[in-house]
């Protein structure tokens, strides 16, 4: 059918990857057993692909406030909040968040990928500018295509070409959005934080930090990397998630300004889609108390994600520049980590699967993620798997 014509190469590639391979992109989950182990093609698998970093999914206080939440409030909202009204948790959840991170005030969207496009869409316009860190999400990238502001790259984690594309805008420096994140998702990086909040003060810009993955990860209190940078106070707008440290769905967007608020009047993908579960408000509120409380979680994830870093770096594997719960071992050909992938999956370990151009530069990954859940076990067996399915060079 011509309408489908245009997925011709797509269903080809695929075709091949499926000779070889189970399809890696559409994996059944058959049973989850746990925040770390589930069963597979018929066999019991360690997770490690998940963002489950704190390994909240399975807590028991996060399970008992969700089911309260469906037995008191129902499985669903069943509408959007502007034309149905909020719960109580909506908004209780968002005083919440604001006061953790010390902001006016913040919105709660469906989902993370729906944050950054309900803030990107709407609040840069016409004759605004965003300069985006060149490996920002998808979300990112998308929530700009829907609004009319001018978007610019600039070089990924290179404040230099950040603050060249700065100059050359002249007095358009004040309308611009600077966007970078606090751990990018593919190779576990670090944004130059402090070098980036410099130059945006120095030009007068706003700055947005996309902290999906370093919530609960990063900084003293589990704020992120603007927190671990120490320069919370020249942060404008920060977006997070609820799919990864706080094991749910949803998303977020706070400000230090309560002009903010007017966003949900006018931002489509906060308006025009259905507003969050309570069970998942609930058992998102739980996690965020637990995230404030219990910092020997972010001690558990780091010391995993460090011994997983450098088992695998001793055997010899390329990957990303430095150690975090994202672990990602570049692999030069796209064969290499498709065989790889499968034989971790033969093994009993589940990671993910990125091949190009999704990756930066071209390659072929394999990204570990780590959890404060993951047992030393679990994580030396995982090294095993890779030390006995090195390809050879
Ligand atoms: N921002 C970043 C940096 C992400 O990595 C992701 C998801 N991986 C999102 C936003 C979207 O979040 P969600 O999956 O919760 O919609």
């Amino acid at each position: 059918m011509a309408i489908f014509e245009k997925f011709r190469e797509l269903a080809a590639a695929r075709q091949t990857l499926m000779e070889s391979s189970m399809d890696p992109f559409n994996v059944v989950i058959e049973q989850i057993l746990s925040a770390t182990e589930a069963i597979v093609g018929g066999r019991r698998t360690i997770l490690a692909g998940t963002n489950n970093y704190l390994g909240l999914t399975f807590d028991p206080r996060c399970i008992d406030a969700a089911s309260q939440a469906v037995q008191e409030e129902g499985t669903g909202t069943t509408g959007s909040r502007m034309a149905n009204g909020s719960f109580a948790g909506h908004v209780a959840l968002e005083r919440e968040l604001a006061d953790f991170y010390g902001m006016a005030t913040g919105i709660v969207f469906s989902t993370g990928y729906l944050a950054n496009l309900g803030i990107l869409s709407t609040l840069p316009g016409k004759n605004d500018v965003i300069l985006l860190d060149a490996d920002c999400h998808a979300s990112i990238y998308d929530g700009c295509k829907l609004g009319d502001a001018e978007v610019i790259r600039f070089r990924h984690n290179d404040p230099a070409d950040l603050e060249k594309r700065l100059q050359r805008l002249g007095d358009r420096t004040t309308r611009t959005l600077i966007i970078v994140e606090g751990i990018y998702s593919m190779l576990g990086d670090r944004a130059p934080l402090a070098p980036i909040a410099a130059i945006k003060k120095q030009y007068g810009a706003f700055l947005l930090v996309d902290e999906a993955h370093s919530l609960g990860v990063l900084g003293k209190h589990g704020r992120g990397l603007a927190e671990e940078a120490g320069v919370e106070e020249h942060v404008d707008f920060i977006v997070g998630t609820f799919s990864k440290s706080l094991g749910a769905t949803g998303g977020f967007c706070l400000s230090r300004r309560h002009e903010l608020e007017l966003l949900r009047y006018a931002s489509r993908p906060y308006v025009f889609t259905a507003s969050p579960s309570p069970s998942v408000i609930a058992s998102t509120r739980m996690a965020l108390h637990i995230l404030r409380t219990s910092p020997d979680l972010q001690t558990r994830l780091w010391d995993n994600a460090r011994h997983l870093y450098k088992e695998l770096q001793s055997l010899g594997f390329t990957l990303g520049p430095e150690p975090s719960p994202v672990v990602a071992t570049i692999l030069p050909k796209k064969e290499q980590a498709v065989a790889l992938w499968n034989g971790l999956l033969k093994a009993g370990i589940y990671v993910n699967l990125i091949l190009p151009p999704a990756a930066p530069n071209g390659a072929s990954l394999l990204r570990c993620s780590v959890s404060a859940a993951h047992t030393e076990e679990q994580i030396s067996k995982i090294c095993q798997a890779f030390a006995s399915l090195k390809p050879s060079p």
